[in-house]
């Protein structure tokens, strides 16, 4: 390294950058100039256009001011029987009031003595200049230069938004240091500005369009790099050898008409595209995606089914204990006739068989010499001892972390690899799905069987809670069964959260004192809880009685969100809705309406304000889980919305939006064609240490 060289200087050589700054810096991941440099701003404010209070006029062009709160309330007009909510804010030179028609939440949204945007109409009114309904945005309270564009950073403890603008003004210059990794080819093509040109315009663009220009060419290199990343991996991956299964055409039509309903066009589709690809040699990599109730657990029958014909093994993993006993359950019914030996393992229960307990030294034994065919279980399967006679497909349900055993088994030197199947009902649209998990193929099932009731949806308000209850009260009488769900198990007053102990008392004690409940919550031991006498597994002892219809509300945390599948219970409530994604949200319906029954799902938020209101509206709109996601996506980043613990395989873009379906693609074509003509990127040095290096930050679990 150059030592006359800013860029790769630590940052402690900055000025005014003392030890304690260094230290909070680490927090973000800056340690040298030139991660500062790649700290990009959060957002921008464009005071390009900001006027004084003491310049607005009277007006139906919008006007923009920067000013502080003074007041706010709401007022009910008597006549019309409107909401108004009215507000006075000032800055330097004066004081104007705005007014919202009909959304009585903006009193609590806003904060006195906070700065706000202001943009929108003004009238004028006896009291002076009014804007009417004007958008807003909050904004800090500091002195910034108006007249030009402002970057916002993401703040931590003891560094402001103000201190990093102006330590990245003092370093901006090493933007010019930066080599460019891109090949001139694209840039040349793409019309991208060269590197040091974007970083400088991403901190303190000239004009919104030079931002623009920066944010394109800054996000489009962190897709591309992802998709070099997957296109190398898919390619690893076809390098493998697998077991060709055979497709048996007369076998998949006895199953076919064994079931006791007929498939959908979609679950037809995606059965043959799994099963076209189990033929080939090269093993599959496939995600199965379909909303909750699509019916993903036959499509894997089939696969199951052809495998097992082929004298192969199946291991199916899953997340929870629950989901791996009604997987064991609805699949040896489901493969009964076929004679598939089923086997259960996880760590609290292990059976053989056709149910019998056995132990988890002779099951494993079973399944070494062959004589299982299906073994389903949680994460235990994956554990050394466990070995296969052979192996021919993995399937993972609801895991959300595709790839990453897959991934592991690309390291291993194996002769015959597995085939394998992720199943998810987490709505992943196929194009976030590309930047994603760019290496996978894609099969969607996109249609619920015929005859699915649509899921009556509701937001409540505290008014109407007691008619909810009735509702439920009759419901129940008539048969029914009712899940509710709540957020935490503790009791947390301050965040004004119900928990699932407190509802569960409240229910069986004031409300339905006459109704068997139940209480379902991560805490219950799985080693028998305290109630349990520490025999069998309480969780599921309770979700056996609920099965069997001995309890009629089942109050619970958010444990039952995936795969339980209850068709007589027909009512979800949901507390505190507005703290869950909506892709959460329309899991926990998805419980709900597997019945011929009309379904109901009421979500009772603790507080009605301008974010959640609109997103839980949408609920009561939607009942397409794709849909949704969209929704969701465009107010959250991936990471929110599926949850990044979770995910395993997300690449953390800092600006790259994965759900951009034309940027994706130009991303993916654009490395599809560096990569035909350079397979082993020998012209693009600096290219190829970056992909590894992405590649190795991909691959952090
Ligand atoms: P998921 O995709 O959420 O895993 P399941 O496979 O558990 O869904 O199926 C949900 C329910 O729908 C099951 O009870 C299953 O038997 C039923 N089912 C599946 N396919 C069909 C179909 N084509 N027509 C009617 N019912 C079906
Ligand atoms: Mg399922």
């Amino acid at each position: 390294m150059n030592k006359s060289n800013f860029l790769h200087q630590q940052i402690s050589k900055v000025y005014g950058v003392g030890p304690a700054y260094v230290k909070r810096l680490k927090k973000l991941g800056v340690s040298t100039v030139r991660d500062l440099l790649y700290y990009y701003p959060k957002k921008h404010e464009d005071l390009t256009k900001v006027k004084n209070i003491a310049d607005l006029k009277e007006s139906d062009k919008e006007q923009t001011v920067r000013v502080k709160l003074l007041e706010i309330e709401n007022v009910r007009t008597r006549r019309k029987r409107m909401f108004l909510t009215k507000a006075i804010f000032e800055d330097q030179g004066g004081e104007v009031n705005a007014v919202w028609f009909n959304q009585p939440y903006l009193s609590r949204t806003f904060k006195e003595d906070q700065f706000y945007l202001l943009s929108g109409k003004i009238k004028r009114d006896y009291n002076g200049f009014v804007f009417q309904n004007p958008k807003y945005e909050l904004v800090k309270g500091e002195q910034v230069h108006a007249g030009r564009i402002v970057p916002v950073y993401r703040e931590t403890e003891g560094l402001s938004s103000k201190w990093l603008r102006h330590k990245i003004k003092l370093v901006l210059g090493a933007a010019d240091e930066v080599k460019e990794f891109l090949p001139e080819s694209i840039i040349k093509s793409q019309k991208f500005y060269e590197v040091g040109r974007a970083l400088k315009q991403i901190h303190f663009p000239e004009s919104q369009t030079t931002l623009k220009e920066a944010k394109k060419r800054l996000s489009f290199e962190e897709l591309f790099l992802v998709q070099l990343v997957a296109l190398g991996n898919k390619k690893k991956w076809e390098e493998k050898q697998a077991v060709g299964i055979k497709f048996d055409q007369k076998l998949a039509k006895d199953f076919v008409q064994s079931l006791p309903f007929k498939l959908t066009k979609a679950q037809k589709v995606t059965a043959w595209e799994i099963l076209k690809n189990l033929q080939k040699t090269t093993p599959m990599n496939r995600l199965l995606e379909g909303d909750v109730g699509s019916g993903k657990t036959v499509v894997a029958a089939m696969a199951i089914l052809m495998v097992v014909q082929n004298k192969y093994q199946v291991s199916m993993m899953v997340p929870t204990e629950i989901l791996a006993k009604q997987h064991f359950r609805s699949l040896s019914e489901l493969l009964k006739k076929h004679k598939i030996k089923v086997g259960l393992l996880t760590s609290k229960e292990v059976l053989d068989n056709g149910g019998k307990k056995i132990s988890k030294k002779d099951l494993i034994k079973k399944v070494k010499e062959g004589k299982i065919d299906l073994l389903i279980g949680t994460h235990a399967l994956i554990e050394k001892e466990i070995g296969f006679k052979n192996l021919g497909l993995v399937i993972i349900d609801e895991q959300h972390r595709f790839g990453v055993e897959q991934r592991a088994v690309l390291h291993s030197k194996a002769k015959k690899f597995p085939h394998f199947l992720s199943m998810t009902a987490t709505p992943i649209p196929r194009t976030l799905a590309l930047s994603m998990f760019g290496d996978l193929d894609l099969s969607i099932i996109d249609e619920l069987p015929k005859g699915r009731k649509k899921i009556l949806t509701k937001v409540v308000s505290s008014e109407k809670r007691n008619d909810a209850y009735k509702f439920v009260d009759d419901k129940v009488k008539e048969g029914r069964q009712v899940f509710v769900i709540c957020p935490l198990i503790e009791k947390s007053d301050k965040l004004g959260v119900k928990s699932a102990t407190q509802e569960y008392q409240k229910l069986s004690r004031e409300i339905f004192p006459d109704l068997k409940i139940g209480l379902l919550h991560g805490r219950l031991s799985a080693k028998g809880g305290p109630a349990s006498g520490g025999k069998k597994d309480e969780k599921a002892k309770i979700m056996d009685q609920f099965r069997d219809g001995k309890l009629d509300i089942l109050v619970s945390t958010s444990v039952v969100e995936v795969g339980v599948d209850i068709p007589n219970a027909t009512i979800m409530m949901i507390e505190g809705a507005e703290r869950f994604g909506l892709a959460q949200l329309h899991q926990f319906r998805g419980r709900v309406g597997r019945s011929e029954y009309q379904s109901y799902c009421f979500l009772f938020p603790t507080s009605l304000d301008s974010i959640s209101m609109p997103r839980l509206k949408a609920l009561e709109k939607n009942n397409d889980g794709f849909k949704l996601a969209e929704i969701d996506l465009e107010h959250r980043g991936p990471g929110e919305v599926y949850g990044k613990s979770q995910s395993g395989y997300f690449y953390d873009f800092k600006l790259a939006n994965p759900t951009d379906v034309v940027m994706t693609q130009q991303a993916r074509k654009e490395a599809e064609k560096i990569l035909k003509e350079d397979p082993g990127l020998k012209k693009y040095n600096l290219l190829k240490k970056k992909v590894s290096s992405v590649e190795v930050l991909m691959h952090r679990e």
